[in-house]
């Protein structure tokens, strides 16, 4: 059994995050899909969901985890 996970910096903040790139959160910049880190996340479903009125999107439980790997 083998894991994956990738090291990078959140798209919005710069923070170091380790991420599972099937489950993180990500935003579109340039045409390329850019992870984002839990808290820009949250801050981004109080921005465009929570104050609006809309219930927040759910952040994936593996988003930060390791994927599992064939
Ligand atoms: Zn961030």
């Amino acid at each position: 059994m083998a894991f994956m996970l990738i090291h990078g910096d959140c798209a919005n903040c710069r923070h170091p995050i380790s991420y599972n790139a099937d489950r993180v959160p990500s935003l579109s910049l340039s045409g390329k899909r850019r992870a984002i880190c839990a808290v820009c996340f949250g801050e981004w479903n109080r921005i465009h969901r929570t104050s609006k009125g809309l219930d927040p999107v759910p952040l994936h439980p593996d988003a930060y985890a390791p994927l599992e790997v064939a």
